[in-house]
């Protein structure tokens, strides 16, 4: 099995699904990696993309990662199956490649890394969750079970923020959410107060809300904030200040009761070994936020579990981030803790397959084969418009 072409396009999306809104100037890159096996009449295609937060990765995709893939021809399948080998794929990609500097080519090979899987699972007629389960030899039935899962959302409203948040709550607890994530740290700390309490109200308490500053406090505001949320009990506070600043993380870790959840920001295994030495975290109740598709991909992301594992964390720290299908197959078949959802943000790429049903804050992962963007209708549109492009 080999790749026959790779097909590549920016897409704007936006934090909010109020059209209205300005949608703030996030991009991502959607990829199609046409393989060389014919399935139904048609050529087996995997679907990806540069995941949600950061920007499209056109350039290094294809200028370097995906040529090197093209090249590699049958070099990239297994030798026993003949099925397309993310891990070599992955080492075919990162030819060449220095170790330090990572940049943001880390999000480009996270791309391709997805459709890789996604064309591999395909290929093999699997979902990717039990095709990944069975790679790894994990226990199929325990990853078939539903996944515990979070709504994201919680983006300041220019109008209205409060009550709007609030119906916002409201429609993730409606949907089956019991969970969810709001923004902090982009008003003064009265305001986020007032929105943290309208928030937990609708959810049943605090204990049922996540907290994310998204990077942006220093050492004095995230110490402050940090000791105006403790007697709340959230339940988790994400993305305190730089994602680099181990001392800040430290601080906060030591003066915070409650769990902290960090990660998300560190992009692939050096910068992971970085933040569990030396950011101050505490293994028996912080949560690990790392996101798959930012960070190289698939077989980083399990060589970081495997890391994580060896400093005594246990895997239901790890609640990647995303709010994506790629990462609910990921979290299924690994065991890690749970998903994060984007319902409706971040379209067409955020949330479950189209009618997924969510109970008591937790959804089974899809039974399509590979990763079920084909059962995601915004999403499959704009992949195939990609391919008939392309051709
Ligand atoms: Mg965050």
């Amino acid at each position: 099995m080999k790749i026959t072409a790779i097909l590549e396009r920016r897409v704007p999306i936006s934090r909010y699904a109020d059209p209205t809104i300005p949608p703030g100037g996030l991009d991502t890159s959607a990829v199609a990696v046409v393989t060389d096996v014919i399935k139904d009449g048609a050529p087996v295609v995997g679907f990806g993309f540069a995941s949600i937060g950061r920007f499209a990765q056109g350039g290094l995709i294809r200028e370097r990662f995906a040529p090197r893939l093209i090249a590699a021809g049958d070099a990239l399948s297994d030798p026993e199956t003949g099925n397309l080998d993310p891990d070599r794929a992955w080492a075919a990609m990162m030819t060449g490649e220095k170790p330090g500097g990572h940049g943001e080519r880390s999000v480009a090979v996270g791309a391709l890394d997805m459709a890789i899987w996604d064309a591999a699972a395909k290929a093999a007629g699997l979902p990717l969750w039990r095709y990944l389960a069975r790679l790894l030899g994990r226990d199929e039935a325990a990853a078939s079970e539903p996944v515990s899962v979070y709504a994201g959302g919680g983006y300041y409203f220019p109008d209205g923020d409060r009550s709007r948040l609030a119906d916002e709550m409201a429609m993730f607890r409606d949907q089956g959410f019991t969970r969810a994530k709001i923004k902090i740290g982009a008003r003064d700390l009265d305001s986020d107060m007032a929105r943290i309490e309208a928030a937990a109200e609708v959810l049943g308490g605090p204990g049922n809300l996540s907290v994310d500053a998204m990077n942006g406090f220093g050492r004095d505001q995230a110490l402050e904030t940090a000791a105006a949320l403790a007697p709340l009990g959230l339940w988790w506070l994400e993305d305190i200040g730089d994602p680099l600043d181990f001392d800040l993380w430290s601080e906060v870790a030591a003066a915070y009761p409650h769990a902290i959840a960090a990660g998300e920001a560190t992009f692939g295994y050096a910068d992971a070994q970085n933040l569990l030495r030396y950011g101050g975290l505490r293994r028996e109740k912080d949560i690990l936020l790392f996101d798959i598709a930012h960070g190289y991909g698939l077989p980083e992301f399990i060589r970081m579990v495997g890391l994580a594992e060896n400093l005594g964390w246990d895997r239901a720290a790890f609640w990647p981030h995303g709010g994506h299908l790629f990462t609910l197959h990921a979290v299924a078949a690994l065991g890690l803790g749970g998903a994060e959802v984007n319902p409706h943000n971040f379209q067409p790429f955020g949330g479950l397959t189209d009618g997924a049903k969510i109970a008591n804050g937790k959804t089974p992962p899809p039974d399509l084969p590979g990763i079920g963007f084909e059962g995601r209708a915004a999403a499959f549109s704009l992949f195939r418009e990609l391919i008939e492009d392309g051709a």
